[in-house]
């Protein structure tokens, strides 16, 4: 069932946004090389704590997860994909991040991932992070009034695809509101002026995830959480959470 949000529900759903924004930064800016990576998540942890919010990635389980998600934030490394679980390993320099952070706030929540290169970048990496912020940005400008949600699966698909990368299967966008995972389901490859239409009060959490390699496949990693690509090549991830308005798609992880 798909919930439109009201004008009050949105402003709210902000606010929690802005908590994720700025721990989504607070990560960011302890990324250096040599930092572990549950230290950034620790920071992570720390801005939602005194925003009053809630993290809402731990003790997450999806029905096909084997275990609850044991971290604030997914942290993805180089040939991680998407839900990298936060361990004692040491950022090197070179390393692809992907940061995903999701927190509620007053019974609303937010989600957004961003990436980006530790240390020196690789130009091919800095290409590909690149090209997953252009098809964000371009699955945004498809979220209007009137357009459906295949409008945004073909904007992500496009950029995507021209460029010369995959897109994992079976991953993607998603409503979002009081709970984290809601109706409808938002594909990272589609066909336009198809599936649910895009009406005022629909918020969307739109993620775009890129694999360097071109391939579509992907396998879990024996803990049951991370998803790596098929053939090691690299990936990247970013994500807004987003709400259809009459005046467009209005932005609301933002800091
Ligand atoms: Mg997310
Ligand atoms: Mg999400």
């Amino acid at each position: 069932m798909v919930e439109l949000k009201t004008d009050a529900a949105i402003d709210a759903m902000r606010e929690a946004g802005r908590v994720v924004a700025h721990a989504l930064a607070a990560a960011r800016t302890a990324a250096t090389v040599g930092i572990r990576l549950s230290d950034l998540d620790d920071a992570a942890a720390t801005v939602i704590r005194e925003a009053g919010a809630r993290p809402v990635f731990q003790h997450y389980k999806p029905s096909w997860a084997p275990t609850p998600f044991p971290a604030v934030t997914c942290l993805s490394v180089n040939d991680t994909i998407v839900h990298g679980i936060p361990d004692r390993y040491r950022l090197r320099d070179g390393d692809l991040l992907s940061i995903d952070c999701g927190a509620e706030l007053d019974g609303w929540t937010g989600d957004a991932a961003t990436s980006f290169t530790v240390g020196t970048p690789h130009p091919a990496d800095q290409q590909l992070i690149t090209t997953a912020e252009q098809a964000l940005t371009a699955a945004i400008t498809a979220a209007q009034p009137g357009a459906r949600i295949g409008d945004i699966s073909a904007a992500i698909s496009h950029v995507s695809r021209t460029a010369g990368y995959g897109i994992p299967h079976g991953f993607g966008g998603h409503g979002i509101g009081r709970h984290m995972h809601e109706d409808p389901a938002v594909p990272n490859d589609g066909r336009p002026r198809r599936g649910f239409p895009l009406r005022p009060g629909l918020v969307l959490a739109l993620e775009p995830m890129l694999i360097a390699g071109g391939t579509d496949h992907h396998q879990t990693a024996p803990n049951g959480w991370a998803l790596h690509t098929s053939d090691g090549s690299r990936a990247a991830h970013v994500e807004h959470t987003i709400a259809i308005t009459t005046h467009g798609p209005r932005i609301l992880t933002l800091p």
